[in-house]
């Protein structure tokens, strides 16, 4: 009797009490897909790759790895559009008040914003990290992300390892939140490109943000 008792008291219990800590107490990550809609960013110079759909297929899978890792995840955006904003006629502007918007509400622990490369060189290649030089914590994420990237990515293959630099972007500085720009590569570059345009590189490179994002994060735990 009194066994049953208590199994049907936990029973009762403790769907709820995981409901609470599933729901209320997971880390929130917010994953930026940079550009979209009529801003496509920079363009394959040999697939003609859009930039803003690689960036956004990259974002879901990151966003996907992070779901399984038990973390909450909001996205800048869905699908191939951008934000408007009232009061701002600008469309780029309009859209990036709207993604700041998003992330101050989602009050996240990190934010990652997606975004592939391009320059006028095209054996630049490779993964580099930005963050606002003002955000200590930001810095602190970058370092961490660009370590993980140049030994799963950069190192690979014969590519070179970068070190991560600020950068006056308005996504690093509309928020108090530890938040990075991964340039996941150049798409100016051969090599870069022809990974950057195939689903199996596609993962393992949301991967890798993934195992950054949870370096960070635990590195962070442990402080
Ligand atoms: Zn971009």
């Amino acid at each position: 009797m009194l066994l049953s008792a208590v199994f049907v008291a936990l029973a009762l219990t403790s769907p709820f009490i995981i409901a609470a800590v599933s729901n209320d107490e997971r880390t929130v990550v917010v994953v930026d897909a940079g550009h979209g809609g009529a801003d496509g960013g920079v363009t394959g110079a040999r697939t003609g790759a859009k930039e803003s759909d690689l960036n956004l297929r990259v974002a879901k899978l990151l966003g996907e790895y992070l779901k399984s890792g038990g973390y909450k995840v909001v996205y800048t955006r869905h699908n191939d559009t951008m934000h408007t904003y009232a009061g701002v006629s600008n469309r780029k502007r309009a859209d990036m008040f709207k993604r700041g918007d998003i992330i101050n509400a989602a009050k996240p622990a990190a934010m990652v914003s997606v975004h592939m490369n391009f320059y006028s060189a095209s054996s630049r290649r490779g993964a580099q990290v930005f963050f606002d030089r003002k955000s200590d914590r930001g810095r602190e994420f970058a370092n961490v992300m660009q370590d993980v990237i140049n030994s799963e990515l950069n190192s690979v293959g014969g590519g070179r390892k970068y070190t991560a630099l600020s950068a006056e972007k308005y996504l690093l500085s509309c928020s108090p939140y530890p938040s990075i720009i991964v340039e996941c590569g150049f798409l100016s570059n051969p090599i870069d490109e022809a990974n950057l345009v195939r689903a199996d590189y596609q993962a393992k490179l949301a991967y890798t943000l993934y195992l950054g994002v949870v370096q960070f994060l635990s590195d962070n735990a442990a402080a």
